[in-house]
């Protein structure tokens, strides 16, 4: 059986100056897969993922979404949560759910199946603003689900929850494969990421130093840390 892209990157680069946040980096996710950028602070992996959610301009490189080269268009396939996710504090879910509907002019269906889907369809009149972390971010991702994307991106997602809230999200995160939602999740949690990824791209210093299965069996930590340090040596070296 062949291999199905839903995302492929060819030496996407992104400066900031003379500064090059992302340099060269060729991504291949495949369809139905949630796939980890793994990476430490400051490695380049929000510059990257805003590159492909359209939020910010490529220097270089192309970027294909279902093997078209990107447009405007494509991002009617690709649904994303980076950084914290916009939402109205005085409103309910269902109403802060309801505001993107009307935006991307969408049935109001798709608010039940993306508020069922996060699980918070019986949040009732709770404003968003009394939520939980985890909470939020789940909101978060069902405003992302609302256009029913192919492919779901989301930066940092477990960032500063507690386990109970962990555990909620990595359970959320692998049901979307089955349903047809191929996630791009990036981490710099390794051990946590490891549990819910099926393939990893490991980034630093603007650069992906490896890509590959994730093999469960593997030590993620002592891989990370070789390639991690190999690569802080070329980025010295320069
Ligand atoms: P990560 O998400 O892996 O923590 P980022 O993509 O946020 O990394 O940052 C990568 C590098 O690019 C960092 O050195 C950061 O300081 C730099 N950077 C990110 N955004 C900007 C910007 N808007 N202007 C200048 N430098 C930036």
């Amino acid at each position: 059986m062949t291999i199905r892209y839903v995302l492929q990157t060819d030496r996407l680069t992104k400066r900031f100056g003379k500064t090059a946040a992302v340099e060269d980096v060729s991504l291949a996710v495949r369809e139905g897969t949630v796939y980890g950028l793994l990476g430490p602070n400051g490695a380049g992996k929000s510059t990257l993922l805003k590159m492909i959610a359209g939020l910010l301009r490529p220097t270089g490189g192309r970027i294909f979404v279902g093997g078209e080269p990107w447009s405007r268009e494509s991002l009617g396939q690709i649904g994303a949560l980076i950084e914290a996710p916009a939402l109205y504090g005085n409103l309910t879910a269902r109403e802060n759910l309801k505001v993107h509907a009307l935006m991307l002019g969408l049935p109001d269906s798709r608010i039940d199946e993306a508020l069922e889907t996060v699980g918070l369809a019986h949040t009732g009149r709770k404003r968003a603003a009394q939520f939980s972390l985890g909470m939020k971010q789940r909101l978060g991702i069902a405003i992302a689900l609302l256009k029913r994307p192919r492919l779901l991106i989301l930066d940092e997602p477990t960032n500063g929850l507690d386990p109970l809230g962990i555990r909620e999200l990595r359970g959320l995160i692998r049901q979307f494969p089955a349903q047809g939602i191929t996630v791009l999740l990036s981490s710099h949690a390794l051990h946590e990421a490891g549990q819910i990824v099926d393939d990893i791209g490991i980034i630093s210093g603007g650069k992906l130093r490896h890509q590959g299965r994730m093999d469960k069996d593997a030590d993620l930590e002592a891989l990370f840390m070789d390639v991690v340090r190999t690569g802080g040596r070329e980025a010295g070296a320069r």
